[in-house]
């Protein structure tokens, strides 16, 4: 057999690198400002620039980003929080650790984003129950932005504010607007296995909202007022390192284009598997006018535990994302969900599953890839 294929490849984006990044860490160690150091506002900037946002506030990670304008909205018990049910936990988490109740919203099968049939249905059950709804948190799933055309207006019609999770879906658009500007403000990750990743742990909100924006600088850092030992609200301790704001800035220089190869190797598959397996894979769908981010290159198959062993015999490492939805997870049952239930949730948690997707993948690799999903399937049929 020959090596396996590793699922994502962060060492070649480093070799790419290379002494720009060694350049930006050495800068940071001699300067010594590890704590809000120049390069995080530098990096704000520059990622404000990239999508058009109007203000980022970098943060620790992901979940304190969708933490901090929950909090900023003073949202907590009593109030209604709608998540879609296939997602990554942190979606839920951030609301339920407010005291905040998440309610559950079931997704649509082609593109896996929050159901706006769905999420009507919970509001309304949600007040039945007694509950305000505050807010719906849609999820850029694996990269493809949510249909926001569609949830802006229904969320003001319902009274809801949007927080976008685009910890996958940063870098992601529609038209030629881009995640980090739909809804009042949208949560991002730099976790390393996300598009845009650091070498550790970092998140970022992004706003136009000004007030909004202070608010949020201060609960980053302690509830600070104008100065840090001035405390106005209860805040978190959460800051973007300056060495991982540093290294974002040397990666974001890069992005666009991992963001086209990413599309190119994606576009690759989707025909490769359309011509060849038709019957047995369902290929991603990117509705006209979306860019997806491609954090993950998922597809639907019926048999997927055979496929992935036979996958896995090759040398071809397969994921799936995510195996239970939300509203089955047992720290989360007990919360709400929608009327109807999440029955395309279920569906989807037996059905996905992810394929090695990074900019670095080589035509070779991915021959190889698409070959080994090919037999592996009709094997299974
Ligand atoms: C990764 C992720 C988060 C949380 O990000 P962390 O930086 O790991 O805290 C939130 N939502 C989604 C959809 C994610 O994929």
């Amino acid at each position: 057999m020959t090596q396996p294929l590793p699922f994502i490849d962060l060492a070649a984006q480093q070799a790419r690198l290379g002494d720009r990044l060694r350049l930006a860490i050495d800068t940071v160690l001699r300067e010594g400002a590890y704590i809000m150091g120049r390069q995080v506002a530098d990096f704000e900037r520059e990622l404000a620039e990239f999508c058009g946002a109007r203000h980022v506030i970098s943060c620790a990670n992901g979940t304190d980003a969708l933490m901090l304008p929950l909090m900023a909205w003073g949202i907590g018990p009593g109030d209604a929080v709608f998540v879609p049910s296939f997602t990554f936990i942190a979606s839920a988490e951030a609301p339920a650790l407010l005291g905040a109740t998440p309610v559950f919203v079931d997704v649509q099968p082609e593109t896996f984003d929050i159901d706006p049939a769905s999420l009507h249905g919970a509001v309304a059950h949600a007040r039945s129950l007694g509950l305000r709804p505050r807010a719906v948190i849609p999820v850029d799933l694996f990269g493809l932005p949510s249909d926001y055309d569609t949830l802006l207006p229904l969320a003001e019609d319902l009274g809801l504010l949007v927080l976008a999770d685009a910890a996958q879906g940063f870098g992601g658009a529609i038209d030629d607007r881009r995640a980090g500007t739909f809804g009042q403000a949208t949560a991002t990750s730099f976790f390393p296995a996300k598009p845009l990743g650091c070498y550790g742990d970092g998140g970022a909100v992004l706003t136009d909202d000004d007030q909004l924006a202070t608010r949020l600088r201060s609960l980053r850092f302690h509830g600070k007022g104008q100065d840090k030992y001035d405390n106005v609200a209860i805040g978190l301790n959460s800051r973007l390192d300056t060495l991982q704001a540093a290294i974002l800035s040397e990666k974001l220089a890069i992005f666009a284009d991992e963001l086209a190869a990413r599309d190119r190797i994606a576009a690759r598959y989707t025909a490769a598997f359309q011509d060849r397996c038709p019957n047995s894979i369902i290929t991603p769908t990117v509705p006209a006018g979306y860019q997806s981010a491609w954090a993950q290159y998922t597809l639907r198959v019926a048999q997927r535990d055979q496929m992935m062993a036979a996958c896995k015999e090759q040398g071809v490492p397969t994921m799936v994302y995510y195996p239970i939805p939300l509203h089955r997870q047992s720290g989360y049952a007990h919360y709400p969900q929608a009327p109807l239930g999440c029955p395309v949730s279920e569906h989807l948690a037996a059905e996905v599953v992810s394929l090695p997707m990074h900019p670095y993948l080589g035509e070779q690799d991915q021959s190889r890839i698409i070959d080994v999903v090919c037999s592996a399937v009709e094997k299974t049929i």
